[in-house]
């Protein structure tokens, strides 16, 4: 027959194993294993009229404590288990939730591509202020006061001599105070201009310009470097034509097309059966530029151009109004996700 001692040990016992016991079948051998009609406490408890009244009371008490201690560790286990299933329905079968992803706005995406394009070639990148001084933004690029280019700007003025750039050239005319050629610069950046808003013109927009100064640049070396763009960026079979332009800061200047590399020149909606594509401005660097910024223009030369980012975009991805790159319409914008 048990004594007090035999059954405080099978508590501890059986009381650990319910502890740790991980499904409800481990609980429910535990528990027929002592307390069913056949089980370990049961059966001391049913032959407890067989002992002397004094070991009857002493056995009856710890059988009794045993059996309600493992009655309420059961319960306790059994409620623990049927929580912790219902936070792990895991089934990895399931198909999975999918995150959202973001997407580069087609601007910036056109932007980082121009930038590459001329980094690859060994242009280095510059930054400048949105909010320009007049005579970085005009009178160190050539326009002087009441100048009558200054009309083909449309400007924000700010107070005093402040202004939104109309163009990022002026970080042109920073750089070139600051270094000493040859420089192979570009500029890419916000531009501002008071335009009345339409599907063609915008108040806000962005340009990609940039530079060269050295000794013996010419027209030339600026031609074959916006070849080697073109065909980066457009296609190989790219053809590229000049037109005369003026600027006030490049002397020549001129406008650039390409062949439309929708048709290939053939004619179609895009290029409007003309079978060329504007795309830039560019030219030599006025020699007043040079000297403005200290350098010997008998000495040095340079070339210079300047992309609309939102043309290129436009042609790009067939836009056809430009109020669209600004209104945030997560719609027009999930279009660009690649
Ligand atoms: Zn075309």
């Amino acid at each position: 027959m048990a004594d007090v001692q035999e059954i405080e040990q099978m508590l501890a016992e059986a009381l650990s194993a319910v502890e740790s016991a991980a499904t409800p079948q481990e609980i429910d051998d535990i528990r027929i294993r002592h307390l069913s009609r056949k089980g370990y406490i049961t059966s001391i408890l049913k032959s407890l009229k067989d002992l002397p009244v004094e070991k009857r009371k002493k056995i009856g008490a710890a059988a009794n404590k045993a059996r309600s201690a493992l009655e309420s560790s059961i319960k306790a286990a059994q409620e623990r288990l049927a929580s912790v299933k219902g936070i792990s329905t895991l089934d990895p079968t399931l198909p999975g939730i999918a995150s959202p992803v973001g997407a580069l706005h087609p601007i910036t995406t056109v932007m980082n591509r121009l930038c590459e394009s001329f980094e690859r070639m060994g242009f280095a990148i510059a930054r400048g202020p949105d909010v320009e001084t007049d005579y970085y933004n005009f009178e160190a690029l050539n326009f002087p006061p009441d100048h009558p280019a200054r009309d083909m700007q449309d400007t924000f003025y700010i107070e005093g001599e402040k202004v939104l750039r109309t163009h990022t050239t002026p970080v042109q005319a920073r750089v070139l105070e600051k270094m000493k050629p040859p420089m192979k610069i570009i500029m890419p950046g916000k531009c501002y201009r008071n335009e009345t808003i339409s599907a063609r013109a915008h108040c806000i927009f962005h340009q990609v310009d940039g530079f060269l100064v050295d000794e013996g640049v010419t027209m030339a070396d600026l031609k074959g470097a916006l070849y080697a763009f073109c065909k980066d960026f457009f296609g190989e079979d790219v053809r590229l034509k000049f037109r005369t332009s003026f600027f006030p800061f490049t002397e020549p200047s001129a406008e650039m097309d390409i062949s439309c590399f929708l048709c290939k020149g053939k004619g179609c909606p895009l290029c409007k059966h003309y079978g060329w594509l504007e795309i830039l401005g560019c030219g030599m660097i006025d020699p007043n530029v040079l000297a403005l910024a200290g350098h010997d223009p008998e000495k040095y030369t340079g070339y210079a151009f300047g992309i609309g980012v939102e043309r290129i975009a436009m042609l790009k991805y067939g836009i056809t109004d430009i109020r669209l790159f600004y209104e945030n319409d997560v719609r027009f914008i999930r279009q660009f996700r690649s």
